[in-house]
């Protein structure tokens, strides 16, 4: 990896896994430093896991409602942790992602811990 670029971008949430693919595509030589999993808050413990966990709500209750609608589903269980396993895996799709298009847009990627401004 160099040790000089036109563009360092701290943190690999949406703005800054964004702003350093963009970056790279204007041709900059570009790195991201992030400490922990690409994709930020949004891709490993906010929007995406979070959606994914209201979708399994939103398929129990279509089951439980059926019955209105002339479909009988029978019984239905839920478990929490299958549907927590479910939204871990997409997290986690979604992460290695971010992860190939940092790569195929040339962008160096630092696991450290940025302790100075950039
Ligand atoms: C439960 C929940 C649900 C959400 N749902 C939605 C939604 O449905 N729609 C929506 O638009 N928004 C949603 N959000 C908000 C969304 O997650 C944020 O707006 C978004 O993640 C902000 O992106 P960001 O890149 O600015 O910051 P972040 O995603 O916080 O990314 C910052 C990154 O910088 C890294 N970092 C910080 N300091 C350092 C350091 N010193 N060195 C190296 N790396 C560092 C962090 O590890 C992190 O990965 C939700 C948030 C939560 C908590």
């Amino acid at each position: 990896m160099p040790n000089t670029f036109d563009v360092i971008v701290l943190g690999g949430g949406p703005a800054g896994y964004v702003a350093a693919i963009r970056s790279a595509q204007l041709g900059m030589s570009t790195a991201l430093i992030e400490k922990e999993k690409l994709g930020g808050v949004c891709v490993n413990i906010g929007c995406i896991p979070t959606k994914a966990l209201l979708h399994s709500a939103y398929i129990a209750r279509l089951l439980r409602e059926a019955k209105d609608f002339g479909v009988d589903a029978g019984t239905v269980k839920t478990d929490y942790g299958v549907a927590m396993q479910r939204s871990r895996r997409v997290s986690d799709q979604n992460s290695k992602g971010v992860e190939f298009l940092m790569k195929k847009n040339k962008c160096h990627r630092s696991g450290s811990r940025s302790t100075r401004p950039p």
